[in-house]
């Protein structure tokens, strides 16, 4: 067993400890932050889908997700946050150094009350599943009271498009999965 949260000490450099903060929880905080902003403009549900960059600086095209409205946008600069498969990157011409993908997860919250009585290990924050072939699943805690994410790896690409809200299947590996309750 790893040991908990609770026993870590701060390191020499900061008296910060690890602490989980789901992105539900992070997400709004930063949020509020870049609302205070009164230059900053918040712009969910809205895709990039190209760009060009001349000596004025970056005109951008977004389509809204909702309405399906293209709309260009001119700036001096455009940060490419975008993540692991990122355009602006790939628009960029910036190539992946090393392995472009190392798993396939599909990721489940799942309501599960009283977790606690329903096995005979210690209560922790994850929960990893090992099996004859290997790890095949983390639960992880949280909220702190009922809420987890069951994640299953090495899920094959296509159950992450098939994927239904009611049960998943452990793709692969033969092993099957009920869920007891999801979360939203
Ligand atoms: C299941 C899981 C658990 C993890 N747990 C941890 C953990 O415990 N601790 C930890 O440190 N890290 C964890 N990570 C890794 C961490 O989530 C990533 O390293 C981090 O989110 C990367 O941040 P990012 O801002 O670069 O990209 P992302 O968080 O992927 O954000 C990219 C954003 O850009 C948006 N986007 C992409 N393309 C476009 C487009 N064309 N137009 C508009 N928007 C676009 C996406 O929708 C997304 O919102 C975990 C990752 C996963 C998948």
């Amino acid at each position: 067993m790893a040991p908990s949260f609770n026993t870590h000490r701060s390191s020499p450099f900061s008296p910060e400890r690890p602490i989980p903060c789901p992105q539900t929880w992070f997400d709004p905080i930063l949020k509020d932050r870049a609302r205070s902003f009164p230059q900053i403009q918040l712009r969910y549900q809205t895709e990039l889908q190209n760009f060009i960059q001349d000596t004025d600086g970056v005109t951008v095209d977004l389509v809204d997700q909702v309405t399906g409205r293209s709309q260009q946008i001119q700036a001096k600069y455009l940060v490419g946050c975008d993540g692991s498969d990122s355009l602006v990157r790939s628009l960029l011409g910036i190539q992946v150094r090393g392995q472009r993908h190392l798993d396939w997860s599909l990721n489940v919250y799942l309501r599960i009350p009283n977790f606690k009585y329903l096995h005979r290990t210690e209560p922790a924050f994850r929960y990893v599943f090992v099996g004859p072939e290997g790890t095949w699943s983390f639960l992880t805690m949280v909220d702190g009271k009922d809420l987890y994410r069951l994640q299953l790896i090495g899920v094959d690409k296509s159950a992450l498009e098939t994927a239904d809200k009611h049960g998943a299947h452990r793709h692969g590996r033969g092993h099957y999965l009920r869920l007891h309750s999801k979360a939203p």
